[in-house]
């Protein structure tokens, strides 16, 4: 077994179970890509067991700080077992769900999502990659399934040195997938659509946004990065009169008109713009148009800290606008899905944004990714989306 030894002092984030090992904390040692090593102190005690990644400045990620612990693929399964079992203590209105969310379920580097019944896998990690065998065997084991596709392409691969994959990876069917999402049905398309296919993260967002819908009367929604109308059904469902969704993919919106349709809401509810969401905000202050609710989620904006000044210029501006365009009393639900943008900051940015708009509102609810992504009281970081719902003050 080989072993890496942490530079005297740098033992103290696994002490507090922290699972990661970066680059800088390393004396010495070494291992081939995935591999098991012991991670010791400077002083040669044993602090956790972990995954090796050479390419990656996450140099370790951990699987054990037990030593007694083997990293076998009976321990795999343990972790897809206890992943699963969490699942059945979260509430969740759908028949699409995320079974394993990385580090949050003590696999660092693992998404899986459940649609229906096909399962969707993403191994972003040397470890997960290392052990992908064992990790699709016990999946099928601990859900009955036959299915298993493989979305192995995203970015961060390429900082762990991995190349991108996707396909089946256990048995085979349809790639274009309906899934149940609270009185509303959905469909996807596990191979071509974002991440594993869908935003499931969003799921109780819009459910609440069809609550409010609902509550509030909306007659005008704006529902901005719309993808494939989640936000847009949601709303039509909860009742809203009309909703514009804007999105710069066409296929999204295809799939967002859709979604519309499948739902058996008239399309004379809803207009569909293939476009910036920044210069369309922009054209409808020109325009004088006003929206009783806006909806901003958009893209990743700072996928790490580094990035956190020039996305929080791009959410300020979005924001701003979006202020601007409401009626008074209109509800902005704003999103960040940037880790690399804390709770704190968002809130201060969205602050900003109503400074330079003259704008103040109530902050009526926050918003966090839905429980089946956890985030957990020792890993922070999980936590990457945040929201807030602002009433503009009448
Ligand atoms: N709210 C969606 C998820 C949004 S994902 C849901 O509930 O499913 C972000 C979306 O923003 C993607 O669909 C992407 O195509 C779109 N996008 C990215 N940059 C954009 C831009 N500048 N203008 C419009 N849409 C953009």
């Amino acid at each position: 077994m080989k072993s890496i030894r942490l530079k005297e002092g740098k033992e103290r984030s696994l002490q507090r179970r922290h699972p990661w090992v970066f680059d800088s904390a390393i004396a010495k040692g070494a291992a081939e890509p995935g591999e098991t090593v012991r991670v010791e102190s400077h002083s040669g005690q044993f602090l956790a067991w972990a995954a090796y990644s050479p390419a990656s400045r996450i140099k370790a990620r951990v699987w054990s700080f037990d030593e007694a612990q083997r990293i076998d693929a009976a321990f795999i399964g343990q972790l897809i077992d206890k992943a699963l079992a969490a699942r059945s203590l979260f509430d969740i209105q759908s028949d699409g769900l995320r079974l394993v969310h990385g580090e949050s379920d003590g696999l660092p580097g693992l998404i899986v999502d459940r649609y229906g019944d096909t399962l969707v896998a993403q191994f972003t990690s040397c470890g997960t990659e290392h052990f992908k065998t064992e990790i699709a065997d016990a999946l099928l084991r601990a859900t009955g399934l036959s299915r298993l596709y493989e979305r192995s392409d995203a970015n961060v691969r390429s900082l762990e040195g991995l190349p991108e994959v996707t396909g089946w990876l256990r048995g085979e069917g349809p790639v274009e997938l309906q899934i149940r999402e609270h009185y509303w049905q959905l469909t996807l398309n596990i191979a071509d659509g974002h991440k594993t296919g869908f935003y499931l993260d969003q799921r109780d967002s819009r459910q609440r946004f069809a609550v409010h819908a609902r509550h509030r009367q909306y007659k005008k929604v704006l529902n901005c990065f719309c993808y494939t109308g989640g936000f847009t059904v949601a709303a039509l469902a909860g009742g809203a009169a009309h909703v514009t969704s804007i999105d710069s993919s066409g296929p999204a919106l295809q799939r967002a008109k859709a979604n519309v349709a499948l739902n058996g809401f008239d399309e004379s509810r809803t207009t569909f713009m293939d476009a910036d969401v920044n210069a369309s905000l922009r054209a409808f202050i020109e325009q004088g148009a006003t929206f009783d609710a806006i909806v901003l989620d958009p893209p990743k904006f700072a996928p790490t800290a580094a990035h956190a000044d020039r996305a929080a210029r791009a959410y300020k501006d979005i924001n701003r606008l979006a202020f601007k365009l409401l009626v008074p009393g209109g509800e902005l639900f704003t999103y960040s899905c940037s880790g690399g943008i804390s709770a704190d900051l968002f809130h201060k940015i969205v602050a900003s944004a109503g400074m330079d708009a003259g704008v103040d509102g109530f902050i009526s609810e926050r918003l966090q990714g839905a429980p089946d992504h956890p985030m957990t009281v020792l890993f922070p970081e999980g936590e990457y989306l945040k929201g807030l719902v602002v009433v503009k003050k009448p």
